[in-house]
């Protein structure tokens, strides 16, 4: 198949379409990088609609007002459609059809919001959240003179609200079948981060999911490359916003990328690797402010060691239990304690034991931990610290150990072979159960 080798994938974040002269960028982005083949372009919600939308929803179901956030959602919108409109001096998108596709997805919306019942929260946060996505396609299919592809019927999933979970075959069939024909007649744009359900419910697949849309896409039509545009000059050693002097990787490997999304780098995506590494797809992460600099290719590689990566996790809680009749931490006794962390659906992101007692470090959660306690009050002594941070030094050297530890009170530390990683206190309140 000759278009195999020729089609790439872009994907553009909240940040890279976040108003009028955004899009623009992305126009810029798309007209000097284009390759000759084919382009599938996936796209988040505008700026932090999400974060818009789901304090929208939350106001609806709890019959509070939000007739403010949702006008000035919908002004937002609208302004940026317009302001393009007008740039283009009538060249492109100006045909009525067009232009109406955003205000019928705002009436949409307007009018699905009345309809929430108290049931069913997760299931109807995904009919609503998906409007940031379905509306910041239709603004950018439009800038582009794009053709505007709505994904949920395509990307089929279960009915895990909130963190759809894919039907590979049926969605590989579904895109198949439908993309390949629409890029031949130029860019195709679609909604990131969206999915459907067999009987045609809109689903979401967790949040910033949208790189793993685009991942999606390129697996099911063997893409040439996948590139994720961002804010950053590419995959970097820390979060600049946190560390000073980071580095950037100019290559790096999936599984040392997958490492890092593991460990709470928020990088990319953690499910958009997978996906890319069985097809041997590079990932190109590029900024789309400094579009001709190097970025990061992520792909089949080796190398040297790496710089040392610096990853933090806050809102950290490390829990202690200790068998009350001072017996040995046994097999018993931890499977009791994983069972129950199981089931209040507490992730583990570090444990240790000793004699008596194991622990283990979880993002904190007050309704999940307090369920904890009380499965497990009876059985063991608990201690419990919150507010706390995770550190973790991937490929870590002396130096780096000191940068981060000097002058710090470590709760609990680990060493293997790669990785260092120590909680730390960010708070001072201890309790005791
Ligand atoms: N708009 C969604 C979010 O903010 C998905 C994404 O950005 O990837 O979570
Ligand atoms: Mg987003």
């Amino acid at each position: 198949m000759q278009e195999k080798h020729r089609l790439q994938v872009y994907k553009f974040g909240g940040a890279s379409v976040r108003d009028a002269e955004a899009i623009r960028n992305l126009a810029h982005i798309v007209s000097a990088n284009a390759p000759q083949g084919h382009l599938l372009i996936v796209v988040s919600a505008m700026g932090k609609t999400t974060n818009a939308l789901e304090e929208i929803f939350h106001l609806a179901h709890s019959g509070q007002d939000y007739d403010t956030p949702l006008a000035v959602l919908r002004e937002y919108h609208q302004n940026v459609a317009t302001e393009l409109r007008q740039e283009s001096g009538g060249q492109i998108g100006t045909d009525d059809a067009e232009a109406s596709q955003l205000e019928t997805l705002l009436t949409q919306l307007s009018a699905q919001l009345t309809t929430l019942t108290p049931a069913d929260y997760d299931r109807q946060y995904d009919q609503i959240v998906s409007y940031g996505e379905l509306l910041a396609t239709s603004i950018v299919a439009q800038a582009l003179g794009a053709h505007w592809l709505d994904c949920r019927p395509l990307i089929r999933t279960d009915h895990t609200w909130r963190e759809g979970r894919l039907d590979w075959p049926t969605t590989e069939y579904n895109i198949r079948d439908e993309v390949p024909r629409l890029l031949l007649t130029g860019p195709v744009v679609t909604q990131g981060f969206l999915g459907g359900t067999a009987s045609g419910a809109t689903t979401t697949l967790g949040r910033e999911g949208s790189d793993y849309t685009a991942a999606i896409f390129a697996y099911c039509l063997h893409a040439e490359s996948v590139t994720i545009w961002k804010d950053v000059a590419g995959l970097l050693n820390a979060d600049p916003k946190i560390f000073a002097d980071t580095v950037r990787y100019p290559e790096i490997s999936y599984q040392e990328t997958i490492e890092m999304a593991y460990y709470g780098a928020s990088v990319i995506h953690p499910k958009t690797i997978k996906p890319l590494a069985v097809q041997h797809i590079p990932l190109y992460v590029k900024s789309f402010v400094d579009p001709m600099a190097e970025g990061t290719r992520i792909g089949d590689c080796r190398h040297a060691a790496l710089a040392p990566a610096f990853i933090r996790k806050t809102n950290q809680c490390l829990i202690s239990f200790e068998s009350k009749d001072l017996t040995f931490i046994s097999e018993e006794n931890l499977e009791v304690i994983f069972g129950a962390l199981a089931q209040v659906r507490l992730k583990i992101n570090l444990m240790q034991n000793s004699a008596i007692s194991f622990s283990v470090c979880t993002d904190f959660s007050a309704y999940r931990l307090d369920k904890l306690l009380d499965r497990l009050r009876d059985q063991f002594t608990i201690h419990y610290n919150t507010e706390l941070e995770l550190y973790t030094i991937k490929n870590y050297d002396p130096a780096s150990i000191q940068r981060l530890t000097t002058g710090r009170e470590l709760l609990l530390e680990q060493r293997t072979r790669l990785t260092f990683q120590f909680v730390s206190r960010g708070g001072l309140n201890e309790f005791i159960k």
